[in-house]
């Protein structure tokens, strides 16, 4: 695929000053690179949306960053931009499927229930979503 394409140069770009921008041992980065395939639902610079594998609403999105970063905070440490962007997309992706309500969730640490370690909002929705979440 050409975008996939770009998005290797993009990368190979390297313009997170010190940051790696892949890690080759990381599920997501190679979703974003393409090496591992998934159904992706919206890519621009700076983030890649794919849907989860096992979803838990009918909607449910991971938004990623393309800079490999362990967590929310790391992500928001290394580009405040960034951060932002995965929320815009997140509003996009929730307007492309006509979600009026949605949640956005990031899990950081095992006990929170990250399994994945490159940063990834969650986008649930389509379903009535209860609070507090378990
Ligand atoms: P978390 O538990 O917050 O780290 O979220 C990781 C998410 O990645 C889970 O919801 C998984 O279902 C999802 N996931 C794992 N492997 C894949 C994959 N190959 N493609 C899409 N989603 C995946
Ligand atoms: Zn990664």
């Amino acid at each position: 695929m050409p975008e996939l394409q770009q998005s290797r140069l993009f990368l190979r770009c390297s313009r997170y000053g010190n940051y790696v921008a892949l890690d080759s041992n990381c599920l997501f980065c190679k979703i974003i690179s393409g090496d591992i395939p998934a159904q992706i639902v919206f890519r621009n610079e700076n983030a890649v949306a794919f849907n989860d594998i096992d979803p838990q609403a009918p909607t449910h999105v991971l938004i990623v960053p393309t800079l490999h970063v362990e967590n929310a905070a790391a992500l928001a440490k290394a580009s405040p931009t960034l951060t932002a962007d995965l929320f815009l997309a997140a509003g996009e992706i929730a307007a492309t499927n006509g979600l009026t309500g949605y949640r956005t969730v990031f899990n950081t640490g095992a006990e929170a229930g990250q399994s994945v370690f490159h940063a990834h909002l969650h986008l649930l929705g389509g379903r009535g979503l209860a609070w507090p979440p378990g």
